[in-house]
């Protein structure tokens, strides 16, 4: 069984610039909505006899990823600098090594902070739905409360 690039098994190297030998780099592509910013995506593991995926972001200084709810849930392990999170109608500030979990059909959103990029592990199910975006009704209820106003920005 090969993974979706193509390797039998073994060892792919990690770079200190948090690349994986043979593992693709996607940039997101910004088109004007503003719905996130500076964000990457490698996919670490994904095979067709494994429930999961494993993904790697990265959001550069001064980006987030885009505010989003769903079914399926993230296990998400901070591999790389600090940064802000929105998890339902908390705000949750985590270093490097923490760990955040996102349950189901929970708004969430994760923002860098400091100066250097902010990088994580997502673990999700291989078959999962389709990220729901908020309403303006959905963002003016999350805005309601001072502390995830001021999040937003
Ligand atoms: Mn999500």
């Amino acid at each position: 069984m090969s993974d979706e690039n193509g390797d039998q098994a073994g060892l792919r190297r990690f770079h200190p610039d948090y690349r994986w030998d043979g593992v693709e780099l996607k940039v997101y592509k910004e088109d004007g909505r503003d719905l996130f910013r500076d964000v990457t995506r490698q996919v670490l593991f994904s095979r067709a006899d494994l429930a999961g995926e494993l993904r790697y972001f990265e959001v550069a200084v001064g980006g987030f990823t885009t505010l989003e709810r769903h079914e399926h849930v993230h296990a998400v392990l901070i591999l790389r600098g600090r940064g802000r999170a929105l998890v339902g109608d908390r705000i949750v500030d985590f270093e490097t090594n923490d760990l955040i979990t996102i349950p189901p059909l929970t708004w969430h959103q994760f923002r860098a902070a400091g100066d250097q990029p902010m990088g994580f592990l997502c673990m999700v199910d291989a078959v999962r739905d389709k990220p729901q975006l908020p309403s303006p009704e959905d963002v003016a209820a999350l805005r309601s409360s001072a502390p995830v106003d001021e999040f937003l920005g």
